[in-house]
């Protein structure tokens, strides 16, 4: 006799169509005991972002990669697709910046209407660029963003953030920016996470915590409204610089071994947090 399956989530991983392992990597989360994954559109080098055109092109590599990974393994897969933060600065460079910003708003629009076709399950990630930039991208990167929180209120979808290191300061922001706009923050997933799992950590964002040991064993300290990602980049010539893509099976096993976690905690960070922070496309 073999008890219930627990469900176990990697809420944030990349694939590499062209360099990478994917499906592969997909397979082996699966054997690891992964059963849903959210694949995260990011530009992959072969295929420049130029204009809107290459967005939609771009787009649909993600979503491809999700359909197989749907229809050739077990695992539940799903895609989030928008403009990449880092894409506005390549694309300023091209076009000037009120061009580009006009480009990545037209590719959140694009985004918008993925999900709505069922093509993918939310906006992201979308954001801030992790590293210094001049004021003017900064300005241009929250209006960006402002505007996709308000196409995920209108798409009925969350939201997946990139961001400068979040500090709770930070994560305050983030939620009154998206009350402006009029989604609720628990529609908003902080990617790269640090275990910020208290209220006055996260001002109502959905905390997406690396699955690093000692941020899990944080996390649960804290509570249990959190979902765990690896944010696994499908580069086999870089391995090490993420977190393996079987991590957040191991870890969820591992622990639930050492009854750090029950069966109803992960049940409730693998199936019931995301279900409330992505909605009944979820499943
Ligand atoms: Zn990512």
């Amino acid at each position: 006799m073999t008890g219930p399956v627990v469900p176990i989530l990697d809420n944030h991983a990349h694939l590499d169509p062209f360099k990478g392992r994917h499906i592969e990597a997909v397979r082996d989360f699966e054997k690891a005991g992964g059963t849903h994954i959210i694949i995260s559109h990011m530009p992959y080098g072969e295929l420049p972002v130029k204009s809107i055109e290459d967005f939609v092109k771009s787009y649909d590599i993600t979503v491809a990669l999700k359909e197989r990974a749907n229809e050739e393994t077990n695992v539940k897969a799903f895609a989030t697709v928008g403009p990449y933060p880092g894409e506005l600065v390549d694309l300023a460079e091209l076009h000037g910046l009120e061009a580009a910003k006009g480009i990545m708003m037209e590719a959140v629009d694009l985004a918008g209407q993925y999900v709505r076709d069922g093509k993918a399950l939310a906006i992201g990630e979308v954001g801030r660029p992790h590293f210094q930039v001049p004021q003017d991208i900064w300005d241009a990167s929250n209006e960006v963003l402002a505007h996709a929180m308000r196409t995920a209120k209108e798409a009925d979808c969350a939201v997946v953030l990139h961001t400068e290191s979040a500090t709770p300061k930070s994560m305050k922001e983030l939620s009154e920016m998206a009350r402006r706009e009029g989604l609720e923050p628990d529609r908003v997933v902080k990617h790269y996470c640090p275990p910020f799992v208290l209220p006055e950590e996260n001002f109502g964002l959905m905390p997406s915590v690396l699955a690093s040991k000692d941020a899990i064993e944080i996390a649960l300290e804290k509570g249990l409204r959190f979902v765990m990602e690896t944010d696994f980049l499908d580069d086999p010539k870089r391995p090490g610089a993420v977190l393996a893509i079987t991590t957040v099976p191991r870890r969820t096993k591992g622990l639930m071994d050492k009854g750090l976690m029950r069966f109803d905690d992960a049940y409730q960070i693998h199936y019931d947090n995301p279900r409330k922070t992505y909605g009944p496309s979820f499943v």
